[in-house]
């Protein structure tokens, strides 16, 4: 157990990292971060920011050296540098579990390999084998294997012509290519799990299904709890334990599902780390997921995952910061809506720089704050 007092070590300093650090703060620790940019939104509540690429494994190495535990709040790290870390400090999630899910490519096969449901796809290492995937699966999204994130290195194609310039788009390298899923709702789980210790099995807790929408492959809201049919809530919560178990997961998963229209629940993709689509937990449940994935990593009794309230979040992207500041005071202005702003410097279109959260009796209630909220900051 590492007990509060201790220096937990973050990999990434993006809005996660500073979300999780300001939790472990709460609890008594000290925070360090690796992260490229000095200014990045954790340093601002670091003792100290190792300013480094995510390959540097010196760096990694002088992060961990002074850290109890180092976790993350990106899957993009280089391999030398997650294995700098693992030598010097329990690393959780492990560098195991990154390797598989930071490149889409491996992340699906393995998930099909493994037996979990995932929809039809392909993967292409030439235009030709682009075009055929095309040919095989018709209208598709052609991901980049890595560096995509917030929609970005994606292409939607609907033709033979499109996939050559997805090909090209994407950098004439690897890709995914997945079959275009006609979507009814959009679910994610979060599993948080402990160190294994001796024989007997982790502590495990679930966090019930959010329900996301996104606009052009960013997510704009998410409402906890889901609403959605019971056996299609149980069967995502197993789903989500039984992959989080699978990968032996220490620290927290989140499980990205699409439900169908004709009524399949398909694993879309993983992410070892707190997820956008949790940050309602600081609203709603008895444990935030920031609080959850310092209590996992330091090998602490896990919270509960009871959703008290249900709640919303809303995100803010750089598009509302033009063409000037919105009004912040107005976000303010609606019942129990709080303003969570993640201290970026520069706004840039499709940029996360904070987010909108509020409660209500139900979800809707919830969402309708958030959206109404966010409507009056636009100037
Ligand atoms: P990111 O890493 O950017 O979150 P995702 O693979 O989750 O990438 O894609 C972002 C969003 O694009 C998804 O949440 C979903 O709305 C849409 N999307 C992704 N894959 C598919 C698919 N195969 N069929 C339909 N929509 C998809
Ligand atoms: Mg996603």
């Amino acid at each position: 157990m590492i007990e509060p007092g201790a220096t937990i070590g973050i990999l990434g300093g993006g809005q996660l990292g500073r979300m999780t650090g300001l939790a472990a703060r709460s609890l008594g620790y000290d925070v360090h971060v690796l992260d490229p940019d000095p200014h990045c939104p954790a340093s601002a509540i670091a003792s100290r920011t190792v300013a480094a690429r995510f390959d540097d494994a010196d760096a990694a190495a002088s992060l961990a050296e002074r850290c109890a535990v180092v976790t993350l709040e990106i899957e993009q790290i280089g391999t030398a540098a997650l294995a700098a870390v693992t030598a010097l400090a329990p690393l959780r999630p492990s560098a195991g579990a990154v390797h598989v899910i930071q490149d889409r490519i491996r992340q699906k096969r393995w998930l099909a390999a493994q037996g979990f449901p995932v929809g039809p796809f392909r993967d292409v290492s030439s235009r030709d084998e682009c075009v055929a995937a095309f040919g095989a699966l018709g209208r598709s999204i052609v991901k980049a294997t890595s560096g995509g994130y917030d929609g970005r290195g994606q292409v939607r194609v609907g033709s033979a012509q499109e996939a050559v310039d997805a090909w090209v788009t994407l950098g004439e390298r690897p890709c995914l290519v997945e079959q275009f899923l006609d979507i009814e709702v959009e679910l994610s789980v979060l599993v948080a799990r402990r160190p294994a210790t001796g024989t007997s099995p982790p502590q495990v807790a679930v966090f019930p299904p959010a329900r996301n929408h996104h606009e052009h492959g960013v997510l704009d809201w998410s409402t906890l709890p889901a609403t959605a049919e019971a056996q299609t809530i149980r069967d995502a919560a197993e789903l989500a334990t039984g992959v989080a178990s699978t990968l032996g997961i220490e620290g927290l998963l989140a499980v990205e599902l699409f439900v169908t229209r004709n009524g399949r629940l398909l694993v879309n993709e993983l992410a070892p780390r707190p997820h956008n689509t949790f940050h309602s937990t600081e609203r709603g449940c008895a444990t935030s997921q920031f609080e959850q994935l310092i209590r996992a990593v330091c090998d602490l009794p896990l919270g509960s995952t009871e959703v008290l309230k249900p709640a919303a979040i809303a995100n803010l992207l750089g598009d509302l910061w033009m063409p000037g500041t919105p009004n912040f005071a107005a976000s303010l202005g609606g019942p129990t809506v709080r303003l969570h702003l993640y201290g970026k410097a520069s706004a840039r279109p499709g940029r996360k720089m904070g987010h909108l959260s509020a409660v209500g009796a139900t979800t809707d209630e919830a969402l309708a704050r958030v959206l109404r909220a966010r409507d009056a900051m636009r100037r």
